[in-house]
């Protein structure tokens, strides 16, 4: 890699590589992987991991809207594809791009029904959510009988999946919950197959359950942040490689005398002779404001430099008093040598959230080692 010259987004496809291989050696070699590529993939480059990922033999990709998966078609995926979340409004679109629809309520099953049938389609994918103690989205166990009743004599659609989703499942505290989220979901997987005379495919696990619940990975297992490499773990984190790197320059350096103050509402005030450096990356890239007044720091030729003062718009400052460091220079915020993890547990977030919030205006370049 040359000289960036601006803030820039590494996306590592060997790194991706490397993780699904982890990952795929968690699971039996029958279970199908489904790649989780929604919010861009994870902030990253949602095509380009995309084609990554239908190259290295995924079974499966899913994103949250059917925007997202519009998308996917546009530039050529192939696999089929799962909507997480699909809004009414979004039905003729997801079938008329062949995307699969998570069903989650008895409105939408209806509703979805009467599209399939005006559009005359016949065996449409569907996939069917159950709520197992997230209480976010998913039919309740009781609603089995109903789904029945809706799907029996509608051979437009087709349950091609039964699924649910883990409220804890990186808490070891949680491993009562989960087990019964587990317990629960067999139960109705089985119930509603006994009924439907098939055997749709389960699905529970995401990257945390993989780790920690292995023996519920059914006939598929849905990864994300695994894929991007980290595993809400320190030991899986050190097995793993992030994928996306973000690097930015030094702008600017300025001289700061005691009593100074630095950026918006004088939020740093120097207690003595500081040197800073301007960083052309704000809060419209995604750095937000919870990273500023000391709570994050960025590398710069390996020497912690923290973050002072308020984050602005476009533009960090940061201090290097101690750093011999020029305007021009290479500045690590996170990824490779520095995990994102880490960056945003200064700002008692986590890696999921610094990473899907930075903004499209930041150049993303694909690399691979
Ligand atoms: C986002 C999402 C996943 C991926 O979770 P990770 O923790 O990133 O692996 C899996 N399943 C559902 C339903 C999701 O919404």
């Amino acid at each position: 890699m040359g000289k960036i010259g601006e803030t820039t987004l590494e996306i590592n496809l060997s790194a991706l590589a490397h993780n699904y291989r982890f990952l795929r050696s968690k699971i039996a070699p029958n279970t199908k992987f489904l790649a989780v590529v929604k919010a861009f993939a994870y902030g990253s480059d949602m095509v380009a991991v995309a084609q990554k990922m239908e190259g290295l033999g995924v079974d499966y990709f899913a994103v949250a809207y059917a925007r997202e998966g519009i998308l996917l078609r546009e530039a050529g995926i192939a696999k089929p594809i799962l909507v997480l979340h699909p809004l009414p409004i979004n039905f003729e679109e997801i079938i008329d791009h062949h995307l699969e629809p998570n069903i989650y309520s008895p409105k939408i099953l209806k509703e979805f029904i009467q599209v399939a049938k005006a559009k005359k389609l016949t065996q449409y994918p569907v996939h069917l959510k159950f709520n197992t103690g997230l209480n976010r989205l998913g039919f309740w166990e009781n609603d089995v009988d109903f789904i029945f009743e809706q799907v029996k004599d509608t051979p437009e659609v087709k349950v091609t999946s039964l699924f649910s989703h883990l409220a804890a499942s990186e808490d070891s505290n949680e491993k009562t919950f989960s087990e019964n989220q587990i317990n629960t979901f067999k139960k109705i997987a089985e119930a509603l197959s006994q009924k439907l005379g098939h055997r749709p495919m389960r699905h529970m696990l995401n990257t945390s359950g993989v780790l920690n619940y292995p023996e519920a990975q059914f006939e598929m297992v849905r990864s994300g942040i695994g894929l991007y490499g980290y595993g809400n773990h320190k030991t899986i984190d050190a097995q793993l490689r992030p994928v996306a790197t973000l690097k930015t320059i030094i702008s600017q350096i300025h001289r700061i005398e005691p009593n100074e103050t630095v950026g918006y509402n004088r939020a740093f005030k120097s207690d003595g002779y500081r040197i800073t450096a301007t960083l052309p990356l704000g809060h419209a890239d995604g750095i937000g404001r919870q990273y500023g007044n000391g709570n994050a720091h960025v590398l710069i030729h390996g020497k912690k430099a923290p973050i002072i003062g308020n984050v602005c718009m476009d533009m960090i400052m940061v201090d290097v008093t101690n750093i011999d460091c020029k305007e021009g220079d290479e500045v690590l915020v996170f990824g490779q040598q520095k995990s994102a993890e880490e960056f945003a547990s200064g700002a008692k977030t986590i890696s999921y959230e610094i990473l899907t919030a930075l903004s499209q205006r930041i150049k993303r370049v694909i690399v691979e080692d």
